[in-house]
């Protein structure tokens, strides 16, 4: 996996935030809840996966045009870029063990 060509034009935008995230604070103010979380690496925002019922991840993406979100799911160190659509595996950014 570590060895596939990278296309996205977006990883010197990743920023360096805190992972230790446990809710999604839109689905928290809405009182719903959600399946997994998934964090912009552009600027650190919290939001829920596409299997959530409010998806908040990707309608940031919609609203922002922040391309990368990482998994903060324990055990998960992938990244994903909307915009190329492409997963990387195994990125350091998306390495959330902490
Ligand atoms: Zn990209
Ligand atoms: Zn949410
Ligand atoms: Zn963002």
């Amino acid at each position: 996996m570590s060895n596939q060509t990278i296309t996205c034009t977006h990883l010197d935008q990743i920023g360096d935030f805190p992972s230790n995230f446990t809710v999604c604070p839109q689905c928290v103010e809405m009182g719903d809840g959600w399946v997994n979380l998934r964090q912009c690496l552009i600027c650190g925002q919290v939001g829920c996966c596409d299997s959530s019922k409010n998806t908040h991840a990707t309608k940031h993406f919609h609203a922002t045009g922040h391309a990368l979100l990482r998994s903060l799911q324990p055990g998960d160190s992938w990244i994903w870029c909307y915009v190329d659509e492409v997963g990387i595996q195994g990125h350091p950014a998306g390495a959330n063990a902490q």
